[in-house]
């Protein structure tokens, strides 16, 4: 079974390729294999306080759930923790150690001064900069003389003894990128740091090593430091994992590309999506279709199915990033939320309007019924609308149910004369009988017709157009506008029956006035 991991640092910020690369991996886990989470904690300046709560929360709010690993800032679950680097130092240590035994590794007391001045003449000369070759100063360096320096207590680090060279080649295969060859490049990269805190290089190697990782999926910025990682596991005598590197998502700019960057691009951070209202579930459909690009099929063909149910495949993602779009997002999304029952609708815009639209949320509330009934129009009888595409669209749709909420105006269509608009709503104030059920509405409607001058069916309108002002679609359009404002709303005799009768007949009242 495959073993494949998600590996944050605790910045506290989820980015939305960060959530993609995490949906990767617990896709790739699928069926019976596991996922774990595994906190990366070496570079304790880029930590934020709650920083593994926020990636934890906002993993789980996209119902991105792991087998094993980190639960939280103080907690854990799985054989094979711990799963904070910061709680590992030990375990580095003995692998440090063993690789010295060896004569694999070596302390470096190079200090900063010398380590600029070498660069610096590298430079001079047209080199590679970097610790390698015979710019490797401390690489030879006698027992007598570490045990000399230490005494003197000059501090160090401990660096790999590299047996790769600058000249060679690498290649090795990647789950989505397939054969990659590239220049091995191989430095006598510093596996402890002076604080006796491993590289990310290093823990990464022994920790997906002790974990059983099978996978190392993540973003591709990590691509140039894979050689260096095989040349890890070598160096330690263990087998590799499998990587494969997922492509940016990427954002459209002057005609190119580039990548959703964090500082520039709000819809980076998934905070984003939460305020927007743009429900988990959409968002993560929408990252569905980036991922593999017969998803959409699939989902029409399975429109409920849950995505765990999708055969994802590594080798099928695009090899160079994909497009982030926002329209694209909202138009799966509209599908998704078309698909939930209205109760879930309810539920989940009740949820949103709490934190960030105080008013909706209080008309939500005031009568949960009446308003998830506004939800239900779009879908019993008439086939489902899809006017939804987050929650905060859900102020506007719902507005004309609420006089709070309702701006009042109305959007009278131009084939209709305002004398003949005023004169059908007033027929139909008359004759308004609540109690009517869609056909009997509906025939009334139609006797309203003839006598406004309105042929009572399209069909009789088109056959001699010349004899009517229109038809009663024309009647019934100009009733929608008087009652919500709109030309264009869901089913007009459920919203009729919704409002209900004191409702109308006031809206009635107020549209001739
Ligand atoms: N800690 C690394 C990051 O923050 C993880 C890279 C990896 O998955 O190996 O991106």
């Amino acid at each position: 079974a495959r073993v494949t991991r998600f590996a944050p640092s605790p910045t506290g910020f989820l980015h939305i390729g960060g959530l993609f690369t995490a949906m990767v991996n617990r896709l790739v886990s699928k069926p019976d294999g596991v996922c774990f989470l595994r906190i990366e904690d070496t570079d304790k300046k880029r930590e934020v306080a709650d920083g593994v709560t926020g990636i934890i929360q906002g993993l789980s709010g996209f119902g991105i759930h792991f087998d094993e690993g980190r639960t939280g800032p103080d907690s854990e679950a799985g054989d094979y923790g711990p799963y904070l680097q910061s709680a590992r130092r030990m375990i580095y240590r003995t692998f440090v150690k063993s690789l010295l035994a060896q004569g694999k590794a070596y302390p470096c007391f190079c200090t900063e001064e010398e380590l600029s001045a070498l660069r610096e003449k590298q430079e001079a000369q047209k080199l590679t900069p970097g610790y390698y070759g015979e710019w490797a100063v401390y690489r030879d360096i006698t027992l007598d003389q570490v045990k000399q320096n230490l005494s003197e207590g000059k501090p160090f680090v401990i660096r790999l003894k590299s047996p790769g060279s600058m000249e060679r080649r690498v290649s090795f295969k990647d789950g989505v990128k397939g054969k990659i060859e590239m220049p091995e490049n191989i430095q006598d990269v510093v596996i402890l740091k002076q604080d006796g805190i491993p590289t990310y290089h290093f823990a990464h190697v022994v920790d997906d090593y002790l974990m059983g990782t099978t996978h190392v999926i993540r973003g591709d910025e990590w691509i140039s430091s894979t050689p260096i990682h095989l040349q890890l596991f070598y160096m330690l005598g263990l087998k590799a994992p499998n990587y494969a590197h997922v492509s940016p998502i990427m954002k459209e700019e002057d005609g190119g590309k580039r990548k959703l960057s964090k500082r520039k691009d709000p819809e980076a951070s998934v905070e984003y999506y939460r305020e927007q209202g743009v429900p988990a579930q959409s968002v993560m459909e929408y990252l569905m279709t980036i991922a593999n690009s017969n998803f959409e099929d699939w989902r029409r063909q399975n429109a409920r199915t849950p995505i765990s149910e999708f055969p994802f495949k590594l080798n099928k993602m695009s090899a160079s990033g994909a497009l982030f779009d926002l329209k694209k997002l909202q138009d799966v999304s509209k599908n998704v939320i078309s698909l939930m029952p209205a109760s879930e609708v309810y539920d989940l815009a009740a949820d949103w309007a709490k934190q960030y639209d105080g008013e909706l949320f209080t008309l939500l509330s005031r009568d949960p019924q009446y308003a998830t009934a506004i939800f239900d129009i779009d879908r019993t009888p008439v086939k489902p609308r899809k006017d939804i595409g987050k929650w905060s669209d859900v102020r506007d749709y719902v507005s004309y149910f609420y006089d709070e909420l309702w701006d009042g105006q109305y959007d009278l269509p131009q084939n209709v004369t305002p004398a003949d608009a005023a004169a059908i709503v007033k027929a139909y104030r008359e004759a308004f009988r609540p109690e009517d059920d869609r056909d009997a509405w509906f025939g009334g409607l139609k006797d309203l017709c003839e006598p406004l001058g309105f042929a009572r069916e399209v069909k009789v309108y088109k056959k001699d157009p010349s004899s009517y002002k229109g038809h009663v679609g024309d009647v019934s359009g100009i009733i929608r506008v008087a009652v919500t404002g709109r030309r264009n709303t869901p089913d007009l005799h459920s919203i009729l029956a919704l409002l209900g009768k004191e409702r109308v007949l006031a809206r009635l009242d107020r549209f001739q006035k």
